[in-house]
């Protein structure tokens, strides 16, 4: 009696794992070529490098990896953080600097004000954070929530044209 409880419960417990690891392995898909970090639905963006098309974690991401190996950069596409839905980069309202940043998951203790020099100083390739919002309103109340300025698509792929002074990561 006893035994059939324990192999029903095991029974239970490998199906309720197997949904797990099938669930993981459907996120494990959307993982950026060059951070080998996740691609948040909000940050992500479509991206030519080289001639190449790919799916960055975020725009910075793409930037770091222009300026890191020389090749031209061009954004196609870019995930609106407030809806996650594609926009042209052209209609996009750039905030460039701010303290959230979905590829670093960064701890409370590093997006406290206090602490934010140290976050700062380290080289990362998705850091400063950039975020597209469709809409300049909403990107100007972000600003006043978390931080970061406005910029425009032509200074993003000024920056990318320039050379890198981070160490590769
Ligand atoms: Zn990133």
């Amino acid at each position: 009696m006893k035994m059939k409880t324990i192999i029903v419960g095991l029974s239970i417990a490998i199906a309720v794992l197997g949904a797990a690891w099938y669930f993981l392995g459907q996120k494990s898909a959307a993982i950026c070529t060059f951070s080998g970090r996740t691609i948040h639905a909000q940050t992500r963006a479509w991206i030519t490098i080289g001639g190449k098309k790919y799916e960055t974690c975020c725009v910075r991401c793409a930037i770091t990896e222009a300026r890191q190996t020389g090749k031209p950069l061009r954004i196609l596409e870019v995930a609106d953080f407030e809806t996650g839905k594609l926009i042209h980069p052209e209609k996009a309202w750039f905030v460039e600097g701010s303290t959230v940043n979905l590829c670093m998951r960064m701890s409370p203790g590093m997006e406290s004000p206090d602490q934010q020099t140290v976050y700062l100083r380290g080289f990362d390739r998705c850091s400063p954070s950039i975020l597209a919002f469709s809409n300049e309103k909403l990107s100007r109340a972000f600003i006043a929530k978390s931080g970061g300025t406005l910029t425009t698509l032509r200074k993003l792929e000024i920056q990318a044209q320039s050379e890198s002074h981070g160490a590769r990561q």
